[in-house]
């Protein structure tokens, strides 16, 4: 019968087994993360091809617990989305990366990644002005990055809040674009500052010529539109030169550096300033 240790095996199937066990486990975990400063902020540089300069870092979070180790933001984020933890994660990073990029020697600018849930849910205006002036970071070197999900409902609340940001003087960066629900009617009511392609496209660019051709079309519609375009995730310098062929002033990957620890960031700065 399915009530014996063997009728279970083939109820669950072991992939299912491990995420449900897992996503228990990673719950549990989380909910006391941060009271255990088990979370950390780790920044990404930007850089700009046409000065030739870092512009600014991406903050992402970290998480590292005793047991299970180092577990990837791709993973409990939504773990974080689905409990109900996700609005205080993404509140600490916030007043984190902004109190971090308050101190560092050069005015650059932050991004900050927003959960779908937390654009849904809190009050995103009041949250970032409150980070801001406790941090005393100048809302002009705050962006946000929100993905195109956000998009997708609640419509006149998401341009609200949007909105709100940007009359706080912060940019927003729309992540991800192009692996979404993208439509070009969101890129014109939405106040976009920024669209950032994907990886995805980034590195079928010296493999597959349509791609080039779609990252073409990103760019100049962007460009056309006034926002700027970020590619991710650029490993190699074929990407980067193909990038600068079609346009494309900022990039960001392990080819410039991948994300730094806190303590590293000065240092990458000081390097980076130097060559
Ligand atoms: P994302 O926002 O698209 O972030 C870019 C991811 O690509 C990061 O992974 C980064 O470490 C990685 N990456 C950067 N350069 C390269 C490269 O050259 N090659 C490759 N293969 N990867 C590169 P990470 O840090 O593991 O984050 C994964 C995702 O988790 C993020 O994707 C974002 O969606 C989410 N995430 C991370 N931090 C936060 C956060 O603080 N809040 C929220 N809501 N989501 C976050
Ligand atoms: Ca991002
Ligand atoms: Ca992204
Ligand atoms: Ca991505």
């Amino acid at each position: 019968s399915k009530a014996g240790g063997r009728g279970r095996a083939s109820f669950y199937s072991p992939h299912m087994s491990t995420g449900v066990v897992r996503r228990l486990q990673l719950e549990r975990a989380l909910r006391n993360a941060i009271a255990l400063r088990q979370l950390s902020v780790v920044f990404q540089p930007q850089l700009d091809l046409d000065e030739g300069r870092v512009v600014g870092f991406e903050a992402l979070v970290r998480w590292r617990h005793p047991d299970l180790g180092q577990v990837s933001p791709a993973e409990f984020i939504a773990v974080a989305e689905d409990a109900g933890l996700i609005n205080e994660i993404g509140e600490w990073v916030l007043v984190q990366s902004c109190r971090i990029a308050a101190q560092w020697s050069r005015p650059l600018s932050v991004a900050v990644n927003l959960s779908a849930v937390q654009v849904m849910t809190q009050d995103l205006p009041a949250l970032v002005e409150r980070a801001l002036r406790q941090s005393g970071l100048p809302a002009a070197r705050l962006e946000v990055e929100i993905t195109e999900s956000v998009l997708l409902n609640e419509t006149e609340a998401t341009l609200a809040q949007l909105h709100g940001l940007n009359r706080l003087g912060v940019r927003i960066a729309l992540d991800d674009f192009g692996t979404g629900y993208s439509s070009m009617a969101y890129l014109r009511r939405f106040p976009f500052d920024k669209l950032k392609i994907d990886r995805c496209f980034v590195q079928a660019l010296n493999r597959d010529p349509q791609a080039r051709v779609i990252v073409r079309a990103i760019i100049d519609m962007a460009t056309g539109l006034r926002m700027a375009t970020l590619a991710e995730g650029v490993e190699t310098p074929d990407e980067l030169e193909a990038l600068r062929a079609e346009g494309c002033t900022l990039v960001q990957g392990y080819l410039v550096a991948p994300p730094l620890p806190v303590e590293q960031v000065e240092p990458f700065l000081a390097r980076h300033a130097a060559s």
